[in-house]
């Protein structure tokens, strides 16, 4: 076995536990004789795998019984269009804070439902930190307030909630969710693509305020309703069955962490030794957000000379440290640190830059 120090930003490495798990089950599931991938959503034995998928992500989250739990498809991208089309009337407002390459593009396709607008943005600074809560407010006749606690590609993370009275509060957590406690009573919609924190990609984790579902909206076709799916308990049509099971081992080896006070801790001390690392090379590396917006999950940093990006890249994939080229429009290098990155990997990292930048310096 020579598996790496996976750094990717998404698709990203998996506990190694769960794989581990689901290789040694994936022939035959449960006394089924077939594999979990090979039975129907509709038979017992994958309903119960679902059930306890969901009744394990209520624990971690502590989800309302006022909320209901999807299991979709179509990425937190289809989400962009698909949640405005349910929350809002046709050309309704919906308002939006900008901080990075995704709120804008959540922004641009909910354009064709809604009249949206960015009420705050800091694309004018390049997407390196957060507006501050005093500095904007929402329209009172707004549908809905979407931001992204997380911006995958800028590496900016909110450090508050945004308050937006009684106007529901919809946020896209696909790289953050499940990284840290969050008080979902503060939410009208949270949702979040598989592929970071909760499993492979194909799967679409949802959590809504069920008044929110008896919303009208614009959707025609049931397949696009929330409340169609969610009547049906996510099983409108076939779902992503394999990656909905591995969800339900993640969540599990969760729990078996300590749950998400006990990952958040990790979180952040992993977050801690690399960003000290970054700050603590005399410009050698640098991250340019700002520090009360710098992502636990993501961390953007270039290197003094641009010209050393590809030696390090190609010896840090050689010291088994993988996927550390930065997004093209940040550019530079990134580390992801999901729950799955153990301390071990974010050790050897930050090992390695030093004696990066001791050799090139
Ligand atoms: N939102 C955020 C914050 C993301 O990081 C990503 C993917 N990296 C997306 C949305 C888009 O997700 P998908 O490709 O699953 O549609």
């Amino acid at each position: 076995m020579s598996r790496a120090f996976n750094f990717s930003a998404g698709p990203a490495g998996l506990p190694e536990a769960v794989l581990q798990q689901a290789q040694e089950e994936l022939l035959e599931w449960q006394g089924e004789r077939a594999s979990v991938m090979e039975i129907s959503h509709r038979g017992k034995a994958f309903i119960a795998c679902a059930e306890q998928a969901e009744h394990d992500l209520r624990k971690l989250l502590d989800v309302p019984p006022d909320y209901a739990v999807l299991f979709l498809q179509g990425g937190a991208t289809q989400h962009f269009a698909q949640i405005p089309m349910n929350l809002a009337a046709p050309g309704q407002a919906a308002d939006y804070l900008l901080t990075g390459s995704w709120s804008l593009k959540a922004l641009s396709e909910a354009g064709p439902y809604v009249d949206a607008q960015s009420i705050a943005s800091s694309e004018g600074d390049g997407f390196v930190d957060i507006p501050d809560a005093q500095a904007w407010s929402v329209r009172a006749d707004a549908a809905y307030l979407h931001y992204t606690p997380n911006e995958t590609i800028h590496g900016v993370a909110y450090d508050y909630v945004p308050e937006a009275g009684a106007v529901p509060l919809v946020a896209d957590y696909s790289s953050s969710i499940l990284s840290a406690p969050l008080d979902v009573r503060r939410f009208g919609l949270i949702y979040a693509g598989a592929q970071k924190n909760i499993g492979p990609s194909g799967l679409l984790l949802m959590i809504i305020r069920r008044d929110l579902l008896e919303r009208t909206g614009q959707a025609r076709a049931r397949i696009f309703q929330y409340a169609a799916h969610a009547k049906e308990g996510s099983m409108l049509n076939t779902p992503p069955t394999f990656a909905w099971y591995l969800a339900g081992l993640v969540f599990k080896w969760l729990k078996q962490q300590g749950g998400l006070s006990a990952i958040a801790r990790i979180n952040a001390e992993k977050a801690e030794l690399l960003y000290r690392t970054i700050d603590e090379s005399a410009g050698f590396y640098r991250n340019p957000v700002a520090k009360r917006a710098r992502s636990v999950m993501n961390v953007p940093f270039t290197l003094h000379d641009p010209e050393l990006d590809v030696a390090f890249l190609e010896q840090s994939k050689a010291a088994g440290l993988l996927a550390l080229k930065g997004h093209k429009l940040v550019g530079g290098m990134r580390a992801s640190l999901y729950n799955a990155m153990p301390l071990a990997g974010v050790k050897a990292l930050t090992e390695f830059m030093t004696e990066f930048a001791r050799r090139h310096g």
